[in-house]
């Protein structure tokens, strides 16, 4: 990419988009394109094809999506499908047919089998059945996976897709029935910490575990591979470190100062029981994660903290 490029971020409103336009201003790039979802409806065909035609962009990170925890997902099954397809059938096609020069696709480790051997790599995608509860929204990135692909071997687009681990960051869902589970587990232990309540209930048995990376590691690492990387297929983008919810409950527990009691309810699922990435082809390539899930933590919390006492 050159500085003057033009850069089209999908999504950059998002915890993903707005920690990749951060990065790549800290890199000197100025020449943006934004449109909120209510300034252009990214399902909606035309107004796509109508946005790049007269935008054409250089480039282009599709970071737009509909995203949740494990009960948006399985609560809202059609809409996690639907809004997902369109959004990439759309964005990956006119930037085919403007004749975009690199689009980086923005997945999610939800797309692999969910007994998938652990950490998993980039070549067990297909290879099982997937989780159930999010089986909607991971059928819908693995087609923009091999929409890439297709427009790669089909029409010699240099289309890259890179699969993230769970996230966290600036901007990120605190929606308690929506959020994942770190957001969810640092509004629940500081509202607790605040009233003064005896215990904080955290869902599932707390046994499966969860890898988990800063939105800023992620960024620079979609801003690297968007520099590094030209070829077919996905790319992990993870730490190759993951946790038990329970750890992370007890770690988010003291980076809050909460001293009350951590209950568990049985009733709500569990989901994959792990999904750890390999993150061997990432390292090959050059890039390796920066911020720990502790130094991270207290990073969100610090500006968590300041927003809720304000
Ligand atoms: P997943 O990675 O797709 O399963 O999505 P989540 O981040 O929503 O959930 C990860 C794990 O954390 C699951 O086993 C959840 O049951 C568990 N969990 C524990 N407490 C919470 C909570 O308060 N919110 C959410 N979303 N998950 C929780």
């Amino acid at each position: 990419m050159k500085k003057d490029s033009k850069i089209y971020i999908a999504g950059h409103r998002g915890m993903v988009g707005s920690a990749i336009h951060r990065h790549l201003v800290g890199l000197g790039f100025a020449n943006f394109i934004f449109r909120t979802s209510a300034e252009l409806d990214l399902r909606d065909q035309r107004a796509v094809n109508e946005f790049f035609e007269i935008e054409r962009p250089d480039y282009v990170f599709l970071a737009a999506a509909k995203v949740g925890g494990i009960l948006a997902n399985n609560n809202y099954r059609a809409d996690f499908i639907y809004q997902n397809i369109m959004i990439e059938a759309n964005v990956i096609h006119a930037a085919y047919a403007t004749g975009v020069e690199k689009l980086l696709f923005l997945g999610s480790s939800c797309i692999y089998p969910k007994m998938a051997p652990q950490p998993m790599t980039e070549d067990c995608l297909l290879t099982g059945l997937l989780e159930h509860t999010n089986e909607p929204y991971a059928i819908a990135k693995i087609a923009g996976i091999k929409m890439c692909d297709a427009y790669r071997d089909q029409y010699g687009c240099n289309f890259i897709s890179v699969m993230p681990t769970n996230l966290y960051g600036p901007n990120d869902n605190y929606d308690l029935q929506n959020a994942h589970v770190l957001p969810s587990l640092i509004r629940k232990f500081h509202e607790a910490k605040l009233n003064n309540e005896p215990a904080v209930t955290v869902w599932g048995t707390g046994s499966p575990r969860r890898e988990f990376l800063h939105a800023d590691d992620l960024a620079a690492a979609c801003c690297y591979l968007m520099e590094h990387y030209n070829e077919a297929g996905l790319v992990n983008i993870g730490t190759g470190v993951d946790v038990t919810i329970a750890e992370l409950a007890m770690e988010i527990k003291e980076v809050v100062g909460y001293e009350g009691a951590v209950v568990y309810d049985h009733t709500k699922p569990d989901g994959t029981p792990r999904k750890l990435m390999d993150v061997s082809k990432l390292s090959k390539l050059g890039w390796t994660y920066k911020i720990a899930l502790r130094e991270g933590l207290e990073k969100v919390y610090s500006a968590y903290g300041k927003v809720k006492s304000e």
